[in-house]
């Protein structure tokens, strides 16, 4: 292109992100400033050279000619990290649609003042037999929360504090307690003073199995012959991934490079924070939702600096600027986590395995259940697959039984629990064993309709079933729109208008009625809307305050509760019933992660899957366990209908607050599509919900093998969409979505 104009980002450390600012092109450069180039230009009053990249030609400007200045000269090899971030911001935008802004935002964290933080690190002060002593008194007392304390400083003389309170649930009361029985301290330091000091001792590397040697030799070898690669590990929890992801990463360190590891927040548990600290010491650093922007941008710098070789952390840790990345690992990669709900709709797994690309980097992703798409990837070639199929740990798989809850109907049992269910509660009642009860959805269980003419009740905002309440109040889970229960149907007058099926809560009142003296503890959307509600409902089940934790999808990931042997899914179908191309998907996964919370300790654990589907196939590969099985369904399925990952998907979202113009614009856009792409066009249509808090909503879907076309489409409708004069729709890209809207 021979374009006069050229908007460019001025290097972010000058903090001049605000906007691109257009400059000319000059004649002896013309054709060699493309997007993306790195260029030196004049900036500021005094003109100073400074480094910039451009983001568009553009023959257009609304700026004066002689308020203009010329680029001075293009960079050559200056590559330096910042253009790095930019290019990764640019190519976020370009593959997922979003302002450059946004995107620079995503890769780039927020510079602000950071407090300085006192880290305190709790030490053991008692002798070793001392320490016996009191675990054998608090054992007596049950004193749950201090045994799990004592246990750790038993095996540990230093744990910072934070990993006592948020990742071993105990509370700074407790602490303090310990403390004035002089058996532990807590010592207080200043962050980073001493950053070489060597807080754990060091773990030794295991003797690898051969599966998992394979896999460690693999990457080893790749790497020394200068590819990378990204590879998927296949394993049930227990069977060897976290070794695996620690010797790779010894390597990589040891070459001078660093790494950076993504385990779901919620995943991320005491026990694999520490075996990182005692393998890697005080190189590692945390990151959690907890830290604040002026936090976060402190452990970038301090990455910038070289002062970390590993990150931990959830999706946004992916964007640690480490100036010589080894490798990218992604636990638990199948969580719908990984993909930003906001602007760039960025997924984590994509961008990590760009960022590697652009850094000559490896990427190794891990999971029980992979996602569909990666198991596709792996499949074909595209990903290393590897499968790891011992448990290391000894502890039995646990045991899967179906009730078939229509069978149930018919031999009269009308409770929401089985009768085999039921049974295996009292048991566990009566061994003082815990119960975890899972409800794989809120909000459509518990909707309300009349049983005699099938009428549905619906929020008058957000064309969503309301839910009803123990208030006595139906409630819209979009929007919070709240209305008292009817008495009579409003269009038959009956009075059999009532909830249908059980929520969570009223789980919990079937239990109470059922069994008076079983203690319940709750956890969903409802019960966690507090700060430190969803550790306190934690800690309380560790510390075996109640008997049975009934909760959503929530109580299902990370938590190893040792004393739970009875896992109860109470309708396994219910999240089938979501117009969503990956609900099987994500009923198989939840299924098999449910599963996974029984048996964690020495005892062996049941599970009941409850469900109106015995004959789902992700129902009955779930029961066997067999993953391999499930993928061969599912991906004929996404094969036979064109769905991600046999075919990419761009889905495209145009709301507003008046209908007509909503559907006029999406019938505009996908006329536009029409007429310069030969492509099929699924819509435009409501979406499945259609207003949101008044908010109307159209979608369309247009589905290809080649991404690069989606993103052709995508850059033709933006321009489309800029050009207009009237924006009071807005318009939302998503590719290869997670949810259907
Ligand atoms: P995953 O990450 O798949 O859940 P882990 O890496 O945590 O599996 O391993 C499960 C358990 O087996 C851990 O206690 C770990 O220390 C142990 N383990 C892993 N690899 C080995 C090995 N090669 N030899 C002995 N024990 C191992
Ligand atoms: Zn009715
Ligand atoms: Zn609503």
């Amino acid at each position: 292109m021979n374009c006069s104009f050229a908007k460019i980002i001025i290097n972010i450390s000058h903090e001049s992100v605000d906007r691109p600012f257009t400059y000319i092109i000059p004649d002896k450069l013309k054709g060699l400033v493309n997007v993306g180039t790195g260029v030196m230009v004049p900036f500021g009053q005094g003109n100073k050279l400074k480094q910039g990249f451009v983001l568009e030609l553009t023959d257009e400007t609304d700026v004066p000619e002689n308020k203009l200045k010329e680029i001075d000269s293009i960079l050559v090899n200056g590559i330096a990290l910042e253009d790095n971030r930019i290019r990764l911001a640019y190519w976020l935008k370009r593959n997922y649609g979003s302002t450059m802004i946004n995107a620079l935002k995503t890769v780039l964290p927020v510079k602000e003042k950071v407090k300085e933080s006192i880290k305190v690190t709790i030490v053991r002060k008692a002798s070793l037999p001392e320490i016996d002593a009191y675990i054998e008194d608090a054992i007596k007392k049950r004193k749950v929360a201090e045994l799990r304390l004592l246990y750790a400083i038993k095996e540990d003389e230093r744990i910072l504090k934070t990993i006592v309170t948020d990742k071993l649930h105990v509370s700074s009361t407790v602490i303090s307690k310990l403390c004035e029985k002089g058996l532990i301290e807590a010592e207080e330091e200043r962050v980073f003073r001493d950053p070489n000091k060597n807080q754990y001792e060091r773990d030794a590397s295991l003797s690898l199995s051969p599966e998992q040697k394979l896999i460690v030799d693999t990457v080893r070898s790749d790497w020394a012959s200068g590819k990378s690669e990204t590879y998927l590990i296949r394993g049930i929890t227990g069977s060897g991934k976290t070794e695996v992801y620690m010797q790779i990463i010894a390597d990589v360190i040891n070459e001078g490079k660093q790494a950076i590891v993504l385990i779901p927040e919620i995943a991320l548990t005491y026990q694999t924070l520490m075996r990182f600290y005692k393998r890697f010491g005080d190189r590692v650093s945390v990151m959690n939702s907890t830290l604040s922007k002026g936090e976060k941008y402190d452990q970038y710098e301090k990455a910038l600096e070289g002062k970390i070789d590993i990150i931990i952390g959830p999706r946004s840790a992916l964007f640690t600027p480490f100036r010589n990345l080894g490798v990218i690992i992604i636990d638990e990669e199948h969580e719908s986590s990984y993909k930003s709900e906001n602007s760039p709709k960025y997924h984590a797994r994509e961008t990590a395995i760009e960022i590697a690309r652009m850094q000559g980097a490896s990427v190794v992703l891990g999971s029980a259940t992979p996602s569909i798409d990666s198991y596709y990837r792996g499949k074909s070639g595209e990903y290393k697959l590897f499968t790891l199929t011992k448990r290391l740990t000894g502890n039995q798989l646990p045991s899967v039984s179906v009730a078939d809850l229509r069978e149930e109907l018919k031999a009269g049992n009308k409770s929401i629990f089985s009768r085999e269910l039921q049974e295996k509660i009292e048991d566990r009642l009566n061994k003082k064993e815990q119960i975890m009860l899972f409800l794989n959805r809120r909000g459509v269980a518990g909707f309300v309709s009349c049983r005699a003419c099938g009428f549905v009740v619906k929020c008058p905002h957000c064309d969503v079933s309301l839910s009803l309440h123990g208030s006595g109040k139906m409630v819209c889970h979009y929007c919070g729109y709240t209305a008292p229960a009817y008495e009579k149907c409003p269009k038959c007058r009956s009075p059999y208008i009532m909830g249908f099926r059980a929520g969570t809560e009223q789980v919990e009142d079937a239990i109470h009625k059922m069994y008076p003296a079983a203690r319940t503890l709750r956890m969903d959307a409802d019960t966690t809307k507090e700060k430190d509600s969803y550790e306190k409902i934690l800690s309380s089940f560790l510390n075996k305050e109640a008997d049975i934790l009934i909760g959503t999808q929530m109580i299902v990931k990370g938590h190893d509760f040792k004393n739970v042997t009875l896992v109860g899914i109470i309708a396994a179908d219910i999240s089938l019933f979501s117009p969503d191309f990956r609900a099987a998907e994500k009923t198989f996964q939840l299924l098999t992660q449910a599963a996974g919370r029984a048996g964690r300790g020495d005892k062996p654990g049941d599970v009941v899957i409850q469900t109106y589907k015995p004959d789902h196939y992700a129902i009955t590969h779930s029961v066997t366990q067999d993953y391999e099985a499930f993928y061969e369904e599912e991906i004929s399925y996404r094969d036979l209908m064109d769905y991600p990952p046999v075919k990419h998907m761009l889905s495209v979202l145009v709301t507003g607050d008046t209908e007509v113009f909503v559907k006029a614009l999406s019938e505009r856009l996908v006329m536009e599509i029409k007429k310069k792409f030969d492509i099929f066009v699924i819509g435009p249509a409501p979406a499945n919900i259609s207003k949101i808090k008044d908010i109307y909503r159209y979608v369309f879907y247009i589905k290809s093998s080649d991404y690069e076309k989606l993103i052709s489409i995508k850059d033709c409708l933006e321009d489309i969409l800029s050009k207009r004069e009237n924006k009071r729709e807005s318009v939302f890209f998503d590719f290869d979505p997670q949810n259907m809207v």
